[in-house]
């Protein structure tokens, strides 16, 4: 390993000071903006211009931040300490504009821009659904089209919203319009729930996605959904998990609920099993604090985002990344 500067080493002792004191990063982690020796930036996209229900996602990324300081070192399930094995900063928010949602998407391609620019993964909290699209732009600059797993009870592979083109509910369908993502390589997993029209999933289907639906998955079950999600998912692929794809009463703060969705272990197993992916990137959107209730979304959130990151060791911390960047120390 390189610099110890973002290495768990470095923090407080949660037996010394408390999780509950202090400015709350992720996971208690430093906040720097200095990318020197890092593989993990955790980045928050406050932004939810974009919603069309329930308001709030913009406040997400800071409550994701403040129930993230009770995360610890170790991770028993897949026996490795994601901030010890990997060097992980919190980069803090990019600057959303809350009126405009291009000056939104432009802050969040400079953000994250920076971030790949040093060959440092990103790690993003949302903000509603919409801010995946400007990560799936600055994605494609480096890597090419990416494929894509999506958690969501909602295709969001709608063309218009509202009469407008980019919302939270259209960010994926813009995105292989614009090339920057691979429709062919792109699997929904989650989906659910009543819809506008009848012919929503065949328009999704049109575009070349594999729709996995809720209740796909209970009767698959968790592996055999796995092996699909790789089977389709190749190359260098993005990760974007809307909470909404758990049930509302495993994750109630959020924009759009649905009824009838994945228990919060069941998420967790789908996140944990990736790890055989070429990850480029991960998002937890959807977050809305005003509608939390216990901070149980929240939580889920946080979790998730410490799920992925302990996958990531077994791929940037021995070889070092796949993408011919930094190498392995
Ligand atoms: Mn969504
Ligand atoms: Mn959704």
């Amino acid at each position: 390993m390189g610099s110890d500067a973002a290495s768990r080493s470095d923090l407080p002792d949660g037996h010394v000071v408390p999780r509950f004191a202090g400015i709350s990063t992720f996971a208690r982690l430093p906040h720097t903006r200095d990318l020197t020796d890092v593989d993990v930036a955790v980045i928050g996209l406050p932004f939810d211009g974009g919603t069309s229900y329930r308001p709030g996602a913009r406040f997400g990324p800071q409550s994701i931040r403040a129930v993230s300081t009770l995360l610890r070192g170790f991770n028993p399930v897949q026996s490795v300490e994601p901030f010890s094995e990997l060097r992980v900063v919190d980069w803090g928010d990019a600057a959303t504009s809350p009126v405009s949602i291009e000056d939104a998407f432009g802050a969040i391609e400079d953000a994250v821009g920076t971030v790949l620019a040093a060959n440092v993964f990103p790690l993003l909290l949302g903000g509603d659904h919409s801010v995946s699209l400007p990560v799936l732009r600055t994605l494609a600059a480096k890597y090419g089209p990416v494929g894509l797993v999506h958690f969501d009870a909602h295709p969001d592979t709608w063309d218009v919203h509202f009469g407008r083109k980019y919302t939270h509910a259209t960010p994926f369908r813009r995105a292989i319009e614009e090339g920057v993502l691979d429709g062919r390589r792109y699997v929904q997993i989650g989906i659910r729930g009543s819809l506008p029209k009848r012919s929503d999933l065949d328009d999704a289907r049109a575009l070349g996605v594999t729709i996995l639906s809720a209740d796909d998955v209970y009767r698959m079950g968790i592996e055999a959904t796995l092996g699909r999600i790789c089977e389709v998912a190749t190359g260098s692929v993005y990760v974007s998990v809307d909470v909404d794809v758990c049930d509302p009463a495993f994750a109630p703060g959020t924009g759009t609920p649905e009824v009838g969705g994945f228990t919060s272990r069941e998420m967790l197993a789908m996140v944990r099993g990736l790890a055989p992916l070429e990850l480029v990137g991960f998002d937890v959107v959807e977050v809305s604090p005003p509608y939390d209730h216990g901070e149980i979304t929240a939580i889920l959130a946080a979790n998730l985002a410490y799920e992925l990151l302990s996958s990531l060791v077994g791929r940037l911390a021995p070889q070092g990344r796949g993408d011919g960047g930094r190498p392995a120390v």
